[in-house]
């Protein structure tokens, strides 16, 4: 199906006018930084596998990238170990549960089921191949430059909100390590997953690490080989799994693409071989995701006619 470029933000300026201003939801708090972002900020963006980028709103505005991190570092960790690995070391299964659920690891002998989640992506973080801790975030620092093609950065200042306050995490890293899912120490674990949370990004630059999934792990903007073409495919599906979480059933059943959100207040949608749909606005509902995220990005899905599961008649 071939859709010309005025169709395109034709879609993103439709979603985002009619939903900028919806109201309902609440910045994450229990991170302090994240407590205090602009509520009213909405950005929207469209990047193709061809390279063409569309966007509506604060499209040039960083924000945290939280949560949506973990599909960088699953990335890496799949070039670094391969599909069987991750099923074994990690899970690759949906949890049903919060993404912070110590009762999800209790119900599965404290394997933590999937990389989306924070007890998998801490798992994930301690299986990137490194020789010491600043080696290990060097190389998903650099992950998510090369899926963005932007020069990522760490915000000191978040990092710092979320480092001084992230003590659920660690506890749920000890667990991990007393469980044997855990492959560096604790502490080294942690710190590193929690510096990958607290890196900025724009919309534009998450449509483009999706629009490199959805091209087979080539960066359409840098053109750069980033993930293995093979990997591609399961990275999406887990996306499909997990990536929003306690509700990524309803997400599948409504709208149909793989997608993944962060209490940044940013969300990633991927229609693989095509393009990706990324929004950003702070107020969250309470499982998490972003509530004028979550209604943009449908919205350009389902005007462009975007579902996987669609079924289209003979006629
Ligand atoms: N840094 C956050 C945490 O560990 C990320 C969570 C999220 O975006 N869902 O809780």
């Amino acid at each position: 199906m071939y859709l010309s470029p005025e169709q395109i933000q034709n879609a993103i300026n439709t979603a985002y006018t009619n939903h900028a201003k919806e109201t309902g939801g609440a910045n994450a708090d229990y991170i302090p930084f994240l407590k205090n972002v602009d509520s009213n900020l909405c950005g929207l963006s469209v990047v193709t596998v061809d390279g063409q980028v569309f966007s509506a709103g604060d499209a040039d505005t960083p924000f945290a990238i939280e949560s949506i991190s973990k599909v960088c570092t699953l990335a890496l960790a799949m070039n670094d170990w391969g599909q069987q690995a991750i099923m074994d070391k990690i899970g690759v299964d949906a949890t049903g549960m919060p993404f912070n659920s110590v009762m999800a690891l209790e119900l599965h002998g404290d394997k933590p089921m999937s990389p989306l989640v924070n007890a998998g992506a801490i798992s994930a973080a301690s299986l990137i191949k490194a020789d010491s801790r600043e080696h290990r975030w060097s190389r998903i620092l650099q992950m998510q430059s090369d899926l963005t093609g932007t020069d990522i950065q760490i915000s000191d200042e978040l990092n710092e909100s979320e480092q001084t306050t992230n003590f659920h995490n660690r506890a749920i890293a000890w667990l991990l390590y007393a469980a044997g899912y855990l492959y560096c120490e604790p502490d080294e674990a942690v710190d590193v997953y929690t510096r990958q949370c607290s890196t900025l990004l724009t919309t534009k630059a998450l449509a483009t690490m999706g629009a490199t999934i959805a091209a087979g792990g080539i960066n359409p903007i840098t053109n750069k080989d980033v993930i293995k073409e093979a990997y591609c495919a399961s990275i999406l599906a887990e996306m499909t799994m997990e990536g929003m979480y306690d509700t990524a059933g309803d997400w599948a059943f409504t709208v149909g693409l793989p997608a993944k959100s962060g209490v940044g207040g940013g969300i990633l949608a991927v229609v693989p071989g095509v393009m990706a749909i990324a929004g950003f606005s702070p107020p969250l509902d309470p499982i998490g995701n972003s509530v004028r995220g979550q209604k943009m990005v449908a919205s350009v899905a389902q005007t462009l006619g975007f579902n996987l599961y669609q079924c289209a008649r003979k006629r």
